[in-house]
């Protein structure tokens, strides 16, 4: 499979398509038994805050957005262990990747899909952008966070600082589907960065104190998504999501990290054959 189509399909599943999903789902309240390599899902049945997450967890029931992820990554990409894709009660808004003696999760956590949910659903939107940008946000993160399980299972040479690699991942995917999810997750980002310093102090969330979220991965974010449809980077430049002088350069970047994560991903792809079917279209 070219990667072009492969992060095409991994985009297509940001439009909350009908498309069946193929990963199983288990709901437990115990650890999640994790076998064979690639991405497993489990939604984690809430404890404390069983009432309180019950709509977050129907939404991540109905939208079947970790099933798909996991689906579609698990059909590119070659994994050496499993990855346990796990939802679940946190305490606070918050998301990272982690690697234990048990094994390697993503951990998303019910409270940051209850509050972008409910940040979306408190806008002046119609249905349709409300379940966009829902769906966008929560996918900025859970990429995100496969960025940074891809980097750390392939041990991919990234050069540049972690974050920004993880970033790049997620934008990529982003690109590729629905592009305003790349809008929809930095309006939701962009209020976590303007409180940074009180979050840092009074919030011990690893995706925003961690992840240093500031104005320029933002912005980074919006280019690289719009840098693959130059057409679309009118309409964000025109809000002020994006300048008009990085927006210039922004098909240069988008070109220059699309190149890069295709040559990374190329030696563990199912298929085998990224950079062949680069040249072999
Ligand atoms: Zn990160």
């Amino acid at each position: 499979m070219q990667y072009t189509a492969c992060v095409r399909w991994l985009g297509g599943l940001l439009l909350l398509s009908a498309m069946a999903a193929t990963a199983g789902v288990a709901q437990t309240g115990a650890a999640p038994a994790v076998q064979a390599p690639g991405f497993r899902v489990t939604l984690v049945a809430p404890r404390e805050g069983a009432d309180r997450f019950r709509p977050v967890v129907a939404w991540l029931e109905g939208t079947e957005l970790l099933d798909r992820v996991a689906a579609m990554m698990n059909g590119t990409v070659r994994l050496p262990a499993p990855v346990a894709l796990v939802a679940d009660e946190c305490g606070e808004p918050d998301a990272y990747y982690r690697k234990e003696a048990s094994g390697a999760s993503i951990i998303l956590c019910y409270e940051m899909v209850l509050d972008v949910v409910e940040r979306f659903r408190r806008a002046d939107l119609t249905t349709l952008d409300r379940a966009a940008a829902q769906t966008g946000s929560v996918a900025y993160v859970v990429f995100h966070e496969i960025g940074h399980a891809l980097i750390d299972q392939l041990r991919l040479p990234v050069t540049a600082r972690v974050e920004g690699g993880a970033d790049e991942f997620a934008a990529l995917v982003l690109s590729s589907g629905d592009r305003m999810a790349a809008y929809w997750a930095a309006s939701y980002l962009r209020p976590l960065v303007k409180r940074e310093d009180a979050v840092a102090a009074a919030v011990s969330s690893k995706f925003v104190g961690e992840h240093a979220l500031d104005a320029l991965r933002l912005s980074d974010l919006l280019c690289w998504s719009f840098g693959a449809d130059p057409r679309s980077a009118w309409r964000y430049v025109r809000s002020g999501a994006l300048s008009a002088e990085r927006a210039d350069k922004c098909p240069a970047e988008y070109a220059r990290v699309s190149t890069v994560w295709e040559a990374l991903l190329a030696p563990h792809t199912a298929v085998g054959a990224l950079a062949r079917a680069r040249t072999h279209p």
